[in-house]
């Protein structure tokens, strides 16, 4: 091969700085001028700049001229660095030969920074260490760098000493990329052979595929296909993807790049698969690395305003071109309406989404409480997958009942081990083991995922004054006794606010629940009770006293019409509401009592 190649990527717990990073190593390979200023380049959507994450990895091929005078292209892969997005920085990392591990000098080694460290490991990549953030007072780069010599077994000497924000020690670690990392190794003559390790979508092209080419060469018409799938397209367009697509004829072994086949949907490709030539497909051995991408949490998404679900619809479909991990069938419900019941692959999925609605649709829409899959086996031998409360079975067929357990890696200072084990615990958690390091800790619990999808992470920050951090991975289905709690007001039950739960925390979450929504709804002239129920059993009840609200005796005196319009200002608010078991519910109830902190 006569190009020097130099795929890498940067890994990092959240905040380390690869999205700063990568703007820093853009702005040296790029000629000054070449490129209009704009921070963070590479977190191309929005959102994801003001939420500061990187949601979808993305790349870019850059040219590099090292001191020695040798060119090199490099080709730098972003990758997500929250858990929800595990997948997909692992997707990322086959497609690389080295990575830069970042660790911020002043906070030192976190969960994510060991989790993606075993990743890259894993995945036979050269690591190099870059200590960010040098700059800062609080800094400790000699510290961190016998730390990683300890933990991570690479000598402290290795460590590239930068920061990214002001710019210092750059030079260095490109000079380090350039000889640390390894030439990618790859056969001309092979079979082309490919990795989809991204998409990104394209109002007028579709879907443009991120390719890694492992073997072969790929051109312009030819007739490929998706070794995991059926159909067979014609390459229309290949080339590098540098700040903007840069076409070019061909793509060969080593190389980066993008393809265009065509394809409208994100959904109709999957992430991972290997793209081969059609007649090439008996003689190839697919790339390894891919799965289909599962949900972990399930809700429900309606419309704030029942007559926007057509535009709600429209919304998902549009959003589901570029996010393809999002699964949605239409959903209904006597109290919210139509809607639809998606699956997320994390809380901050579920979040981005939600946000995504509202800010590139318009869409306000509320999120019925967050649940995940349970595994149910009834008397007759058959069994189901659960994640939603209103398909929960009659408990007299169920003979047992599985949830997802996850693997925990929690990283704190010492002093917090305590209140955390105590969290733990209440979150139905197993201990399993404990590792001291100096002053950290790291901590290994085996949690069900249904307690980590709540507040967890919330209450594991405010235990820990920010210090602790957490990393999960999913382990197995184990048995578990989970109930369906109803909320029913004046005996009939909403349909909306029922859950799925532990049988240990039943109550004290129904009785929250029915507490909450005895301050949304107003008194009637009768008595309402409010419960909260296990098939016939009340768990939990409050009442709701009758009362007469006499509006009109607001006006004093005998202003007749003004009368009248407080009347008919009142019915016209009744109306509004919903009428379950002879009870005017305000559609804001459902919305404030969902939105509370489970
Ligand atoms: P990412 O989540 O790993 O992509 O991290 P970002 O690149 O978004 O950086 C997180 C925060 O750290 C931002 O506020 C950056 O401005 C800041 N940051 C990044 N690099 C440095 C650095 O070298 N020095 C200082 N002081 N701050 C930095
Ligand atoms: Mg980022």
């Amino acid at each position: 091969m006569d190009k020097s190649i130099r795929n890498f990527c940067v890994i990092a717990h959240i905040d380390h700085g690869k999205s700063t990073l990568s703007d820093r190593i853009i702005d040296k390979c790029l000629s000054e001028g070449h490129r209009k200023k704009q921070d963070q380049v590479l977190d191309s959507l929005e959102i994801e700049r003001e939420k500061g994450i990187t949601i979808k990895s993305a790349v870019i091929t850059l040219n590099y001229l090292s001191k020695s005078g040798k060119t090199y292209q490099l080709n730098l892969i972003d990758t997500p660095g929250h858990v929800d997005f595990t997948y997909e920085v692992s997707r990322s990392l086959k497609a690389c030969e080295g990575a830069i591990l970042i660790v911020d000098a002043s906070q030192g080694i976190e969960a994510q920074t060991l989790s993606n460290y075993y990743l890259a490991l894993d995945n036979g990549l050269t690591i190099l260490p870059a200590l960010n953030k040098i700059d800062l007072p609080a800094a400790e780069p000699d510290k961190i760098a016998m730390d990683i010599e300890e933990e991570l077994v690479i000598p402290k000497e290795d460590c590239v000493k930068i920061s990214a924000k002001m710019g210092i020690g750059i030079d260095d670690l490109l000079e380090k990329i350039a000889d640390y990392f390894p030439e990618p190794n790859g056969d001309q003559s092979k079979p082309f052979k490919a990795l989809i390790f991204d998409s990104v979508f394209d109002a007028f092209r579709g879907v443009v595929l991120c390719i890694r080419v492992f073997d072969g060469v790929l051109k312009t018409k030819d007739s490929v296909s998706l070794f995991h799938q059926k159909t067979v397209y014609e390459v229309e367009e290949l080339g590098h993807l540098g700040l903007s697509r840069q076409k070019t004829k061909e793509l060969s072994s080593g190389d980066v790049g993008y393809v265009i086949l065509g394809i409208k949907r994100a959904a109709d490709v999957r992430i991972g698969d290997t793209l081969i030539h059609e007649k090439d497909r008996t003689l190839i051995e697919p790339l390894d690395g891919y799965k289909e991408v599962k949900s972990m949490v399930f809700a429900g998404i309606f419309p704030i305003d029942t007559n926007d679900y057509a535009d709600l619809q429209d919304a998902m479909e549009k959003l589901t071109l570029n996010d393809s991990a999002i699964h949605y069938v239409k959903d209904s419900s006597l109290a919210l309406g139509f809607g639809f019941r998606c699956g997320f692959l994390g809380l901050l999925h579920m979040e981005i989404v939600a946000e995504r609605l509202s800010r590139e649709f318009g869409m306000e829409v509320m999120l019925t409480a967050p649940s995940v899959q349970y595994k149910i086996h009834m008397h007759d031998g058959k069994s189901l997958e659960i994640d939603n409360p209103a398909l929960f079975p009659d408990p007299n067929y169920i003979s047992r009942v599985e949830e997802p357990f996850v693997k925990a890696t929690i990283i704190t200072p010492e002093e917090h081990l305590g209140s955390i084990i105590n969290l733990v615990i209440d979150k139905r958690g197993i201990q399993k083991d404990i590792k001291y390091n100096l002053k950290r800790v790291e901590a290994v619990f085996e949690i069900p995922l249904a307690e980590i999808v709540f507040d967890f992470y919330d209450l594991l920050k405010s235990l820990s004054k920010g210090y602790a951090s957490m990393d999960y991975e999913i382990m197995e289905y184990r048995d578990t006794e989970i109930v369906k709690v109803s909320i029913l007001v004046n005996k009939e039950s909403i349909d909306a606010l029922s859950f799925l739960v532990h049988k240990d925390k039943a109550r004290e979450k129904g009785k929250r629940i029915i507490e909450n929504l005895k301050e949304e709804i107003p008194r009637h002239m009768f008595n309402i009770p409010i419960q909260a129920s296990i098939g016939s059993t009340v768990i939990a009840r409050e009442d709701i006293s009758a009362y007469r609200k006499d509006v009109t005796s607001k006006c004093y005196g005998g202003d007749i019409s003004r009368k009248r319009k407080l009347l008919e200002k009142q019915k016209e608010g009744k109306k509004k509401m919903k009428s379950i078991g002879n009870v005017n519910i305000p559609p804001k109830a459902f919305v404030n009592v969902l939105k509370l902190k489970q």
